[in-house]
């Protein structure tokens, strides 16, 4: 038997309690202990932790947000914070601990593991979709249904007035959600980090879009943008666009929320069920992911040290279509 810990760290996502949830029935199934740690790496340097059971996990499946809460730890960035980490562990008895989040939470636990010899296991949710090792992060799915909707009802009003919108979707470093909702909501032009933006072919672009007379003109930008995010790239625009009404819209928050799409409860029950065969096959510093719909392992340092592609053939699609 072994003593496993659990946490959620860095942003929600939708669909960490159902991996959550994973963890824990896989882990009881296989006859392993289960301890929740919560508010991520805070709370397991601050010993805030207890056994979770199978009832502790019921009914969560279909919830958005994480249960054991997540935080940002900048004392988990120091050697001491992490130090303070490995004897928490130590004290539990933990033998292994599973950590549910993003990039940033893999870096810290691949050091945590390398200076205290630590076994762990990454599960890859974050609704940026940003790390190498796995096709779809948890809680991207629902991002990009809840960004596509709310697009679908920001052209119904845009349509009415003949506007142009300029909606700006999550994804500080990574425009997956921009290209795909882009491409989902029929946006007119789409702008990502990935791709350099040049001002003078945004105007060109809505220049075409505009002399086509269609009644509604979206452009869906990624907040890391390098224009600077939608209102500075309305800033740019306005004086050749006076003419027309421009619109703003930020959707921020409102795509981390919400329940989890079937598709990313069916990605996190995999995902946390994989962790602990992982861990039971001895596997270590490594995340989990599905490549091509079979799970894959991955060391952690090479989820975080490689920027995930883009599909390329995507933007072009979007050209085409606009
Ligand atoms: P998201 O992609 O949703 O933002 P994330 O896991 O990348 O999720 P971060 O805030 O970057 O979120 O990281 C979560 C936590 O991981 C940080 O608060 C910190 O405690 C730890 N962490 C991040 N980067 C490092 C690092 N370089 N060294 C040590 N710990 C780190």
């Amino acid at each position: 038997m072994k003593t496993i810990g659990v946490l959620t760290s860095g942003g929600d996502s939708p669909g960490m309690n159902a991996a959550l949830r994973a963890v824990v029935r896989t882990a009881h199934t296989l006859g392993h202990k289960v301890i929740a740690i919560r508010l991520g790496y805070k709370g397991l340097i601050d010993n805030d932790l207890k056994e979770i059971s199978g009832a502790d996990v019921s009914n969560i499946m279909q919830r958005g947000g994480t249960i054991l809460k997540t935080a940002r730890c900048d004392e988990f960035r120091t050697q001491e914070g992490r130090s303070k980490a490995a004897s928490v562990m130590k004290k539990n008895k933990m033998d292994a601990l599973i950590t549910i989040g993003g990039d940033g939470t893999f870096q810290g636990a691949s050091l945590l593991g390398k200076e205290h010899g630590v076994n762990v296991i990454g599960i890859p949710a974050t609704i940026d979709n940003d790390l190498v090792g796995t096709d779809e992060t948890i809680g991207y799915d629902t991002a990009l249904n809840t960004a596509m909707q709310a697009i679908d009802k920001i052209r119904d009003t845009a349509d009415a007035h003949d506007r142009l919108f300029l909606v700006e979707v999550m994804g500080r470093d990574a425009g997956f959600i921009a290209l795909e909702t882009g491409i989902a909501g029929g946006s007119e032009l789409i702008l990502l980090p990935e791709s350099l933006t040049k001002l003078d072919e945004v105007k060109s672009s809505l220049n075409n879009a505009l002399s086509e007379q269609k009644r509604s003109t979206l452009v869906i930008i990624a907040e890391g943008d390098e224009t600077g995010g939608a209102i500075k790239l309305a800033e740019k625009l306005k004086p050749d666009f006076s003419k027309y009404d421009m619109r703003v819209c930020i959707l921020g928050h409102i795509q981390r929320g919400g329940n989890p799409t079937a598709r990313d409860r069916v990605l996190a029950s995999r995902l946390g069920s994989a962790a602990v065969v992982a861990l039971d096959e001895g596997h270590s510093e490594v995340m989990v992911g599905v490549v091509n719909n079979r799970i894959k392992v991955t060391p952690l340092k090479m989820t975080f040290g490689k920027k995930k592609d883009i599909n390329f053939d995507l933007l072009e699609l979007s050209r085409t279509l606009r």
